[in-house]
């Protein structure tokens, strides 16, 4: 009977990040498990470059030291010198992960449950097969709950006619007036003749592919772009309510990822924060870390609240971002803000809907 050092339950970016950032440098003997085929996945995954993150720098694909916030009438323009928005892609994140030193024996099964016994773990399949590991990082997550808001995208990859995009100039949101929910556009320019161009909702509700390609087109159409070749597309949910899993009280099992607490609820950004996560679980006795503080949860929580009982339509991001300046905002938007920008983003809100949702 072989007993892995550790089982890392779902390669998305977690998962393969214990396998870097824990084990990568050691000769320990790791099991991955992955119900789905991850080399068919790819997706790109945007974050400020903070700190945390700087001593990942080579897996940067493009950065921009500029971004706008704004609908059809403003557009508030944000710099950040030093902090950058970076994005890489889950290919390469994926390739940079299991280049290590280690022995990863990955198994494309679903896992069904798993259980201690003894001192190590037992984990079955869906096949009914039994392995076994000492430690165990679970990247399990619910990605919808009833009548909680998510995050749902759908974007193309699009090549078009040279010098149409400004390269240096990111679209972070774009605001369009929809009925009854909040959508943007978010643009990213990797250089003059390509781009990802997505269409974003904050709702309870998914909606089918054709409606994000409405909006793209529309927003196309609208930037006299028509003519382009659509090269891959992305689409995702992200949860808008604490998605994380219970503290397990067993201390060999680790919840990473979402499940792991590391979705900023009130942006979806989860990529640089869930790196942050292993990073800080590598020097901790703990089988669990704080990744977003007890202030900044709180503000996602009525911020999320209010979103959910409110119409609003964009203007109040836009109101937060132009009382911002671009390291506020990239401070923000990372956890990072300190009590003055949280004082300015509280003063951005409207005051009356805030003050309910805090004492709800
Ligand atoms: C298209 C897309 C774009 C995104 N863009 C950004 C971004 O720009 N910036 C940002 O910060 N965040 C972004 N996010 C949010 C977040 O970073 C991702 O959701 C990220 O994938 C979360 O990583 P994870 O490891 O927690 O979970 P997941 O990526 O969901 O990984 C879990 C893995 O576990 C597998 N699995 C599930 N159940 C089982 C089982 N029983 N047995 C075996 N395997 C199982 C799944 O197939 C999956 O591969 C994006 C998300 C998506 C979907």
């Amino acid at each position: 009977m072989k007993i892995y050092k550790a089982a890392i339950i779902g390669l998305g970016p977690s998962g393969l990040a214990v396998n870097k950032i824990l084990y990568g440098d050691s000769s320990k003997e790791i099991i991955a498990f992955e119900s789905e085929d991850i080399n068919k996945r790819n997706n790109i995954f945007g974050f400020w470059l903070t700190d945390w993150m700087k001593p990942f720098e080579k897996i940067i694909e493009k950065k921009w030291y500029k971004w706008t916030i704004g609908n059809k009438d403003i557009e508030v323009m944000h710099t950040s010198l030093d902090k950058p928005y970076c994005v890489t892609s889950f290919k390469t994140w994926k390739k940079f992960c299991l280049e290590t030193k280690n022995k990863l024996e990955i198994i494309n099964k679903q896992v069904v449950r798993y259980f201690p016994e003894q001192n190590y773990f037992k984990i079955i399949t869906i096949d009914d097969k039994i392995y076994y590991a000492e430690n165990i990082y679970d990247s399990r997550s619910a990605k919808e709950k009833k009548g909680e808001l998510l995050q749902h995208f759908f974007g193309i990859n699009i090549t078009v006619a040279d010098n149409t995009f400004n390269e240096d100039n990111l679209t972070l949101m774009h605001f369009t007036e929809e009925n009854n929910v909040l959508h943007f556009m978010y643009i990213l320019p990797f250089s003059h003749n390509k781009a990802l161009v997505e269409s974003t909702v904050f709702s309870k509700d998914v909606f089918p592919s054709s409606w994000y390609r409405e909006k793209i087109n529309d927003y196309l159409k609208k930037n006299n772009i028509t003519n382009f070749k659509e090269e891959s597309s992305e689409k995702g949910v992200i949860p808008m309510f604490f998605a994380e899993e219970k503290r397990s009280v067993n201390s060999n099992i680790f919840n990473i990822g979402i499940r792991g607490g590391a979705c900023k609820t009130s942006t979806g950004y989860a990529f640089s924060f869930l790196i942050k996560q292993i990073q800080l679980l590598k020097n901790s006795k703990n089988n669990h870390v704080n990744i977003h503080n007890f202030l900044e949860r709180k503000m996602d929580k009525v911020f999320i609240n209010f979103l959910k009982n409110n119409r609003e339509d964009g203007r109040s991001f836009i109101k937060l971002a132009s009382n911002l300046n671009g390291d506020e905002f990239q401070s923000f938007m990372m956890g990072e803000s300190s009590l003055l920008t949280k004082l300015k983003i509280i003063n951005s809100m409207p005051k009356l809907p805030f003050i309910k949702e805090l004492f709800k």
